[in-house]
C-alpha cells in the first residue's frame, strides 16, 4: 500500500508499525491528529487478512476519532491501534504486554483502551508496560471501567433525539428496533431499550448471545443476513463497519439508523443515499461517544460515573443540532458532522499557530 496516496491517508501524524516476534504481536498505531491533545481511541484486535486491511482500518479510526473527541468536547486527540490477530485463538498476557511496551514507545503521544477483540483483562496486561492505557477495572461509583455501558447510554440518548426529530414523539414505546450485534455495547442497549418499552428484534452470528437477548428482553431473533433490511422502526448498527452501503441502503426499511458501530457508511456519499432515501442517519461518531468520554475522564482521574453520565447526556443536544443544520443546509448527516469536528481542529489548529 503507497500510504501517503492512499484515499485513506488524511495527513495523519504517524503511522507506527510494530512487532516481537517472541509474542506474535503485529500491531499498527495511527495518530491522526494531536491538535486537541494526546490522541485516544481503542485498540481493536481482528484477523485482518492483509496489513493493507489493517493500515486502511487504523487510518479511518483514528480519523474517525479525530472528530468523535473533538465533538464530544474532549481534550483529546485521535488514534487507534489494531492488532491483527483472532482474539479467540491468539490472545495471550505476553502478547497484550509486548502491545503495551509498543504504546510506551510513543512516550503519550497516544493513550490506548479496550475494543471490538479486547477487553478490560487485556488493557489490565498492557498496563504492566504502559500507564498510557485506560478502561482499566475502577472502584464503584468512579468514572471509566467497561466503556462499553457508557457508549450504548448516550446511543439510546440518540435514539430518542432521532426520534424526536424524525416523529415529534421521543417515547419509544411500541416502537421497533433492529439491533445488528449483541457484544458490549449491543446487549447493553437492548437492556436499556427494553426498559423504555421499545419491541426488539436482534441478530449476531454469535447464536448464544442471540438466545441470551431473546430470554431477557422478550426480543425477536431474526437472521443476520436480514436484520439490516428488517422492517423495524429504528435500525441500531452495533457490530462491525461499512454496512450501510449501496447494495445495502436500498434495501433499509428503518426510518431512523442511529447505532455504535464505527464506520457504519462504506463511503462519504452513503450518507447522501440514506437521506435520499428519507432514512435520518445519526453520524456514527457522535452517537457513540459515551465509551471515550468514560474513558477520557478515567485516565485525567477523579472523575465520578455520575458526572461522565451528565456529559454523555449532552449527545443529545449536538444530535440535534446536526440534524437542523442538515434540514437547514440541505446537506447529509454526515457531511454536517464532518464540517463541525473540522471546524474545531481548524480553529485550535490556528491558536497553537498564533
Ligand atoms: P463486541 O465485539 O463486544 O460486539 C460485536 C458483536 O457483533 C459480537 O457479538 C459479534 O458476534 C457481532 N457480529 C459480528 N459480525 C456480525 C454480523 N455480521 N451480524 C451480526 N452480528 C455480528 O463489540 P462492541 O464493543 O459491542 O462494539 C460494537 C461496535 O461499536 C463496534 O463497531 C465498535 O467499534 C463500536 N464502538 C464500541 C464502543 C464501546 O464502548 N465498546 C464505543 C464506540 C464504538
Amino acid at each position: 500500500m503507497e500510504l501517503f496516496v492512499s484515499q485513506h491517508f488524511d495527513d495523519h501524524e504517524r503511522v507506527v508499525y510494530g512487532s516481537d516476534p517472541r509474542t506474535g504481536l503485529r500491531a499498527i498505531i495511527a495518530i491522526h491528529s494531536t491538535v486537541l491533545g494526546p490522541a485516544v481511541g481503542g485498540c481493536r484486535m481482528w484477523p485482518y487478512v492483509s496489513t493493507e486491511e489493517a493500515t486502511t482500518d487504523v487510518l479511518r479510526l483514528s480519523r474517525g476519532m479525530s472528530y468523535k473527541n473533538a465533538l464530544a468536547g474532549l481534550p483529546s486527540g485521535g488514534g487507534k491501534a489494531v492488532i491483527i490477530g483472532d482474539p479467540r485463538h491468539a490472545k495471550t498476557p505476553e502478547l497484550f504486554e509486548a502491545y503495551g511496551r509498543f504504546v510506551e514507545s510513543l512516550a503519550g503521544r497516544y493513550i490506548t483502551a479496550e475494543d471490538v477483540g479486547t477487553s478490560i483483562a487485556d488493557m489490565e496486561q498492557v498496563a504492566r508496560a504502559t500507564s498510557y492505557v485506560t478502561g482499566l477495572r475502577r472502584e464503584l461509583g468512579s468514572a471509566g471501567g467497561d466503556p462499553s455501558p457508557k457508549t450504548a447510554l448516550g446511543v439510546l440518548l440518540g435514539i430518542q433525539q432521532a426520534a424526536h426529530f424524525k416523529w415529534s414523539a421521543s417515547d419509544l414505546r411500541g416502537r421497533s428496533v433492529a439491533i445488528q450485534g449483541l457484544g458490549g455495547v449491543g446487549y447493553n442497549l437492548c437492556r436499556l431499550l427494553a426498559a423504555e418499552g421499545a419491541q426488539l428484534r436482534v441478530a449476531d452470528t454469535r447464536a448464544e448471545l442471540v438466545e441470551r437477548a431473546c430470554e431477557e428482553f422478550n426480543a425477536r431473533a431474526v437472521p443476520v443476513e436480514s436484520i439490516l433490511t428488517d422492517d423495524a422502526d429504528i435500525l441500531a448498527p452495533c457490530a462491525l463497519g461499512a454496512v450501510l452501503n449501496s447494495r445495502s441502503i436500498p434495501q433499509i426499511r428503518a426510518a431512523i439508523v442511529a447505532g455504535a458501530a464505527n464506520n457504519q457508511l462504506a463511503s462519504l456519499g452513503d450518507g447522501e443515499s440514506l437521506e435520499r432515501r428519507g432514512i435520518l442517519y445519526a453520524p456514527d461518531y457522535v452517537i457513540n461517544a459515551g465509551g471515550i468520554i468514560s474513558a477520557v475522564r478515567e485516565y485525567a482521574g477523579g472523575a465520578t460515573e455520575a458526572g461522565v453520565d451528565s456529559e454523555i447526556r449532552r449527545i443529545p443536544e449536538r444530535l440535534r443540532e446536526i440534524f437542523e443544520r442538515s434540514r437547514h443546509e440541505k446537506l447529509p448527516t454526515n457531511i454536517v458532522a464532518d464540517d463541525m469536528a473540522r471546524a474545531i481542529l481548524r480553529r485550535h489548529d490556528n491558536r497553537l499557530v498564533a
